[in-house]
């Protein structure tokens, strides 16, 4: 048996599994991959709501990674929660040192569904000039998109503009999550060097479920991994979040949870 491609997740750990780095495991174990995991910050929540942060000391990060690092070829890397502005310089002074060749797919996750803001202020300028140049994809929401170009976007047209100007900043790759869009919501933008495609929305999302960021961004990772291009793997990844969104479940007394039950077949 080949052994499968190893998938580096960093980001928050919500205990809940609802999102963060057990979410990404969950993602990246379905589409047949290894996760590591590096914790960035540990949050006390649940389906309900965020009660508490605590970053993680850039020391310990420092620690799991070099831990991992020595032990594993990675093949992909996703980013998620930084909490703080030390917490982006440990990482992409580590990235930047040259020892990753592979993929690295960022979601620049700021706020929680619930309403919570998940990073320190000061973490913007941090991703803008240090972490966004490393950066092979990034998959900002519009919200997301919209804090990171400092532009109001509404439209598929505005999306592009924002699109475009992170590739400019650095990004390889660029996918707009549309699922907030005032006009054709659900219709995802892909920017890059070469130009721009849009995609149309395959299912009416609801917003009555969580983790579907962390979920997307995991897939496209492992399938980077695993050698596909880009566009398959995008395509790939949004048809798992379907099918994760479909196998949803209300396990807590809030927000209903996604890819829960999905069975591997018996040996
Ligand atoms: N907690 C952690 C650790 C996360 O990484 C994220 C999103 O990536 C969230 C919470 C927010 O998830 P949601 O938007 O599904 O509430």
């Amino acid at each position: 048996m080949t052994p499968p491609s190893v998938v580096l997740t960093i980001g928050g750990f919500d205990g809940s599994g609802g999102a963060g780095t057990l979410a990404d495991a969950r993602a990246i174990q379905l589409n047949g991959g290894y996760s590591c995991a590096i914790v960035t910050a540990i949050t006390a929540q649940n389906t309900t709501s965020v009660d508490h942060i605590e970053p993680v000391s850039p020391a310990l990060i420092r620690r799991q990674l070099q831990c991992v690092v020595e032990d594993f070829q990675i093949d992909a890397i996703k980013i998620g929660m930084l909490p703080t502005v030390e917490c982006v310089d440990t990482l992409t002074r580590y990235l930047g040192a040259g020892g990753f060749r592979c993929p690295v797919v960022v979601d620049p996750v700021m706020c929680a569904t619930s309403g919570g803001q998940l990073i320190n202020d000061d973490v913007l300028g941090a991703l803008i000039d240090r972490l966004v140049p490393l950066t092979t994809l990034i998959t900002p929401n519009v919200a997301e998109a919209g804090e990171l170009t400092n532009r109001l976007i509404k439209t598929i047209e505005q999306a592009v503009e924002a699109g475009r100007q992170l590739v400019r900043m650095g990004c390889k790759h660029v996918l707009v999550k549309g699922g907030h869009l005032d006009v054709d919501r659900g219709t995802d933008v892909w920017c890059h060097e070469d130009g721009f495609e849009t995609f149309e929305p395959t299912e009416v999302q609801d917003g009555t479920v969580r983790g579907t960021g962390c979920m997307l961004s995991s897939a496209i990772a492992c399938y980077l991994a695993q050698g596909r291009p880009m566009r398959e793997a995008i395509l790939s990844s949004k048809a798992f979040v379907n099918r994760a969104i479909a196998n949803r479940h209300s396990l807590g007394k809030g927000t209903a949870l996604t890819a829960v039950g999905i069975q591997v077949p018996r040996a």
